[in-house]
Formats: C-alpha cells, sequence, structure tokens
C-alpha cells in the first residue's frame, strides 16, 4: 500500500535570534515523516499561513513517492508563481519529501542523487572588522582551523553604514543605514591591497558587494580589485540589474558568483547559457527546495559554470544539509558558504561564539572537521532531526525590518 501524506505541520524556532520556518510532513506510515526548510526570516507568518492554509490541503492524502508531480502540482496551483513566499512554502515540503524519500531507501540523499563524487564540502567563511588589524587576525583564527577560502569585508556590506543619516545627508533625509559608496569602494581595494601583503597569495579570498553599489560603480570597482587575485566577488549589481554582468564581465578578469535573491528561471538561465558568470550562488529555499536546485545544478554543469549556495545564518541546519547533500553529489561544486555551525570545542567557536541552542534544537547537522571541509551526516535522508522542546523554548518575533533600509546620501534607497 503507497505510503500517504498525513498531516503536515509548520514549527517556527529562533534558537539564535533569526526567525526559522521548518515543515514536518508526517506519513501513514507511523513514525516515518520528512523535516524540510521553509525559512524566509522577514516574513515568515506569511509562509507559514500559506503552507497551513494552500499546500497541506492540497498535499494530504498524496503518494510521498511522488516529488517531481507534486513539486510540480505546488508550483503551478495559484496559476502565479516564483515568488519568494510560495517557493520557500513550496521548499519545505519539497525538502521534506527528499528526507522521507532517503528515510524509505535507507540513504543519505546524496546516495539518491548517484552518490558521492568528493569526500568532504570545501567552505568558506566571512570575516569583518574594522581595520586591517582586525581583519588579518580573524583570518589567521581561520587558518588556523583549517579554513583556506575567506570572505573579508570591512565594515558590514557596502562598508561602515552610518546608523542614521550623518551631517552630509540632504536635509530631513529618512532613518536607515547610511552607506557611502565611494568611501567604501576605495577603503576595500586599500583593505585587499593590505591582506595580500600580510598574508600572501597563498589563501582563496571573497568579497561580497552585496549588490550595494550602482552597476556604473561595479564596472570599475572590479576592474580595479583584479591585482588581489579574488576567488570570486559576490552580487556585484542588484537582481533588478543582472543584465549589467555581461558588460561587467567583458572588462574584468574577476570571477562573478551571483544569484542569492534569484527566484525563477527567467533569471538565470541566460546568464549560464551565455557563461557570464562562474558561480551560481542561488539560495536553494527561495528557488523552492532540492529538486529544483538538483535541475539547476546539472544545468549549469553542462555549461561549465559551479555552484556555491548560499549558505547564511537566516536558513535552517536542514537547508544548510540540503546544499551539502547536493554539494557531496555535484560534479560542478565550487565552494560551500558555511555561515558558522560549529562542533563543540572547535577554535571556530571562540571567534564569534558558541551556538549551543542551535544544535540543541537540531541535533545531526553536518559537522565542520577542522580540516576546511563539512561533512555529511550519513543516517538515511537529510540526516537533521527536530526537537520540538527546544525549538519551544525559542519562539520568533515579528518586527519590521531594519537592516534592509540602506540609504544613499541624499536619502534615496540602496539595494540592501
Ligand atoms: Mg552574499
Amino acid at each position: 500500500m503507497a505510503v500517504v501524506i498525513r498531516n503536515i505541520r509548520v514549527i517556527c524556532t529562533a534558537p539564535e535570534g533569526i526567525n526559522l520556518v521548518v515543515v514536518k510532513v508526517e506519513t501513514s506510515e507511523p513514525g516515518l515523516y520528512g523535516l524540510g526548510c521553509a525559512t524566509f526570516s522577514y516574513r515568515h507568518l506569511t509562509v507559514r499561513h500559506l503552507i497551513e492554509t494552500y499546500l497541506a490541503p492540497l498535499l494530504e492524502g498524496q503518494d510521498v513517492r511522488n516529488i517531481t508531480e507534486l513539486w510540480q502540482l505546488m508550483h503551478q496551483n495559484a496559476y502565479w508563481r516564483c515568488g519568494p513566499i510560495v517557493n520557500n512554502a513550496i521548499s519545505g515540503i519539497d525538502m521534506a519529501l527528499w528526507d522521507i524519500k532517503g528515510k524509505m531507501a535507507g540513504m543519505p540523499v546524496y546516495d539518491l542523487f548517484g552518490g558521492k563524487v568528493r569526500a568532504g564540502v570545501p567552505i568558506y567563511r566571512h570575516v569583518d572588522g574594522a581595520d586591517l588589524d582586525e581583519i588579518c587576525e580573524g583570518i589567521e583564527r581561520y587558518r588556523e582551523a583549517g579554513v583556506r577560502y575567506i570572505r573579508c569585508q570591512r565594515g558590514g556590506y557596502g562598508g561602515t553604514g552610518f546608523g542614521r543619516a550623518p551631517a552630509w545627508t540632504a536635509r530631513g533625509a529618512w532613518p536607515g543605514i547610511y552607506l557611502d559608496s565611494g568611501a567604501y569602494m576605495r577603503d576595500t581595494v586599500k583593505l585587499f591591497e593590505g591582506i595580500r601583503q600580510r598574508e600572501g597569495f597563498d589563501i582563496d579570498l571573497i568579497h561580497d558587494v552585496h549588490e550595494r553599489i550602482h552597476p556604473t560603480q561595479a564596472m570599475g570597482f572590479v576592474k580595479e580589485m583584479e591585482p588581489y587575485k579574488l576567488f570570486f566577488m559576490e552580487d556585484v549589481v542588484p537582481l533588478e540589474h543582472i543584465g549589467w554582468l555581461e558588460k561587467i564581465r567583458e572588462r574584468s578578469t574577476v570571477p562573478l558568483s551571483q544569484g542569492e535573491l534569484f527566484n525563477n528561471p527567467a533569471e538565470y538561465q541566460k546568464l549560464v547559457e551565455k557563461r557570464t558568470i562562474d558561480y551560481m550562488r542561488v539560495h536553494i529555499s527561495q528557488i523552492g527546495g532540492i529538486t529544483p536546485a538538483r535541475k539547476l545544478q546539472l544545468y549549469c554543469e553542462q555549461y561549465g559554470v559551479r555552484i556555491c549556495w548560499h549558505g547564511p545564518g537566516d536558513m535552517s541546519p536542514i537547508a544548510h544539509a540540503a546544499n551539502i547533500h547536493i554539494d557531496l553529489a555535484a560534479q560542478n561544486l565550487g565552494i560551500q558558504e558555511w555561515s558558522g555551525i560549529k562542533p563543540p570545542n572547535s577554535i571556530l567557536q571562540e571567534i564569534k561564539g558558541p551556538q549551543g541552542a542551535l544544535l540543541d534544537v537540531f541535533p545531526g547537522m553536518p559537522e565542520y572537521g577542522n580540516d576546511g571541509y563539512v561533512y555529511a551526516s550519513e543516517r538515511p535522508g537529510l540526516g537533521v532531526e527536530l526537537d520540538e522542546r527546544e525549538a519551544a523554548k525559542y519562539p520568533c518575533e515579528n518586527s519590521v525590518t531594519l537592516w534592509t533600509q540602506t540609504r544613499n546620501a541624499d536619502g534615496s534607497l540602496q539595494a540592501p
């Protein structure tokens, strides 16, 4: 008899103060369930509502084996499609179905994709600081912990933001995080010059523009960064201006990675086909989960474009595990962003503090080996559990999002 979906539950939790949305798909077989990530931290209640109100009734009673069919059913059910709310909602169920598939097969999810092509997944970590000394100190600590790819930022993304409108802004400018893109670009070029002088070229460096400059500025900035031999530059233009990437590409040899904001295949198909970017960086829940991410990975492989999935703190350990399972089976993996889930007693804990709460809520997540690589759990499915009693200790908060209110000196909003 077919195993069918009996119940779909949404669990919201914030063990690190970041809203996470987890979907639990329960089946007709006692004890068999799957977990998926539907995290859209800044609209978490809307995703929850969509799953509970529209997707759960659509899927209850459906055969859990038919992941591709069920993905398509969810995708086209509301006619309008490919938005971030619906894609994250679909992702929660899609990942849970892959988790179930692995448990039914008695295999880790990477085995369902043809098995491992690598023993561990190379990761990059993030260092920011106020000045060169602080940043080099951070680099040294990571090097001691085996990390060989490091993203470096002076201040936050876009440079040192000013909490409110500083003196040089237009009169009556609104509250926000004020950025000085000229200073940011000058500081960053100087920063990388300093890092290369002190640390040499025997380490791979990354920088994230985070779309916080105008595309016209990006054209010159990428060129100026050429001497520092970056592994890649991230999101040099906003999603709305990916048409500029081809021009930037023509002028510079700096490898480009793009895509943590992508929602829709129409946004990235041409970039892959024309080899305009080197690294595809989607946030896999944002495009609808493992099913579309696996298709995208294979599509990129055909064109020599490598994958580098987004791996920030505002996604759950279940999504980190999904990234790792795809990476392990992907010939065209570039690198994986790893945002700091650390094994106990790791030297990395000293850098940004312990993450005990996250590990208490989500036991069994992939582990950093203190050698530059993350290793997947060998348990069937995605391998990550959810302790619901622990999760309930960390309720989510619903507040106005402030960090995306980035502004230019004249008061106008700048892409965050
Ligand atoms: Mg980024």
